[in-house]
């Protein structure tokens, strides 16, 4: 989302007669939009502005702006702390950035906007088109989250669930697709809650696909207790729709879930996944993971293990418990740092296991490679396959924004290599 954001927050400062320059020493503003997810978040955003300073020793300083969660969730400690800091703006402010730098260029004020503004940030990006113009490209159709999981700080930095207008999103969708997009993920803190006048999810997707120049569709990130039958059943009639789905669990165990506050069971994310499956066989999925949240004892981590190796995850997020500030979970008793990092080392090494046996699978088959971009200067062209595979293949045409066949002749845990052409030759695959 902060990906979507920094792009909007680009098409923002255009209008203010900015435009991007390659080399941080050029800038006559910097504008750092911030993740507040893990830990440390604060002391990178010190971290990035000590190397600022260091750069602008023996020039005039930029206007210095900080966006994004950090932003939301510490933005009076920044101002006080950080001199060198002319703005802090949350993400549901952003809209309000031309009047901010026109503030500082002019008065040179401080500034701290964190104002949950969603409904006119919004009104306000909607006047002013996505210029955004990658293959394969974001789209915020939903934000904020009313679901308060105990070790999150989503819901106290974007705000409560909104949803904006489909036609709004519809219009946002056919811009990206005349600028040159082929596949557009629909992004939402909680995409599947997607609810605007009566309109789902699925009837969004419906509507999207209806533009004949889109080829892809995928949304993320889904909550799993918001899904819907009709969602479920468009996975198996809408070849656009992509068979990849994420779907966080976070852990393995019961009683771990209750605790994070999850709402549902183990055995209820099992069901899901044979509604899936029954819809669409070859559905895959990749899903989050906490390692080591307050409470989780050997057995439930082993609960986790079990859980992996049943789903066969095609990739997994994780990630050592690390307290937010503000949350419930910041409250409750960590586990002894030891025991975290084994048990991280222990999950990624069969998560990485059960991935390298199913990448090694993919050896000799066909698939369908979205193209995103030529890599460097050469001959080499980088895209993604139906299951977001990374996927690397040789080719003299210039391959950006086409869909072709390829056969996957290698690879290693994170990157597939292949040929356009059918004749088929295989490589070693390095585990
Ligand atoms: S559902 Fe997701 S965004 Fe919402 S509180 Fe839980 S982890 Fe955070």
């Amino acid at each position: 989302m902060n990906e979507y954001d920094s792009n909007r927050i680009y098409d923002l400062a255009k209008k203010s007669n900015y435009k991007k320059t390659e080399f941080v020493q050029d800038a006559d503003c910097y504008i750092l939009n911030t993740c507040h997810i893990r830990e440390k978040a604060t002391e990178k955003v010190y971290h990035d502005i000590g190397r600022l300073k260091k750069e602008f020793r023996h020039k005039k300083k930029p206007i210095v702006v900080i966006t994004g969660c950090v932003a939301q969730a510490e933005g009076d400690i920044l101002l006080k702390k950080e001199k060198y800091i002319d703005a802090v703006i949350g993400p549901q402010s952003y809209h309000q950035l031309n009047n901010i730098l026109n503030e500082i260029e002019k008065n040179h004020n401080k500034v701290n906007f964190t104002e949950f503004d969603v409904i006119k940030k919004f009104d306000t990006l909607n006047y002013l088109k996505n210029s955004g113009n990658d293959v394969s490209s974001f789209l915020t159709i939903q934000e904020g989250c009313d679901k308060f999981c105990k070790f999150c700080v989503v819901p106290y930095t974007r705000g409560a669930e909104f949803s904006r207008s489909d036609k709004e999103i519809l219009q946002e969708c056919k811009d990206l697709v005349d600028n040159g997009s082929k596949e557009i993920t629909l992004l939402g803190q909680n995409v599947s809650s997607y609810g605007y006048k009566g309109k789902k999810l699925s009837d969004l997707i419906i509507k999207i696909s209806s533009i004949d120049e889109l080829k892809r569709i995928r949304y993320t990130t889904s909550h799993p207790i918001d899904f819907d039958e009709d969602l479920i059943k468009i996975h198996g009639s809408l070849k656009k729709l992509m068979p990849l789905i994420h779907l966080p669990i976070q852990s393995g165990s019961d009683k771990i879930l209750k605790s994070m506050n999850r709402k549902h069971t183990v055995e209820y994310y099992f069901d899901l996944i044979d509604k899936f499956k029954k819809i669409n066989p070859s559905i895959k999925f990749s899903s989050d993971f906490i390692i080591g949240y307050p409470g989780e004892t050997e057995k439930d981590f082993n609960d986790t293990l079990k859980l992996i190796k049943k789903v066969e995850f095609i990739n997994t997020y994780s990630f050592i418990y690390s307290p937010r500030p503000g949350t419930p979970a910041a409250k409750m008793k960590n586990i002894d740092s030891l025991i975290l990092k084994e048990r991280l080392v222990k999950f990624q090494k069969l998560a990485t296991e059960i991935k390298i046996k199913y990448k090694k699978s993919l050896l000799r088959k066909k698939c369908e490679i979205l193209f995103e971009n030529r890599i460097g200067s050469g001959d080499r062209f980088f895209g993604r396959d139906e299951y977001f595979n990374s996927v690397i293949v040789k080719s003299k045409e210039n391959l950006k924004g086409m869909l072709k066949k390829v056969i996957i002749t290698g690879g290693n845990q994170n990157t597939l290599f292949g040929e356009v052409l059918s004749k088929m030759k295989t490589t070693e695959f390095a585990a």
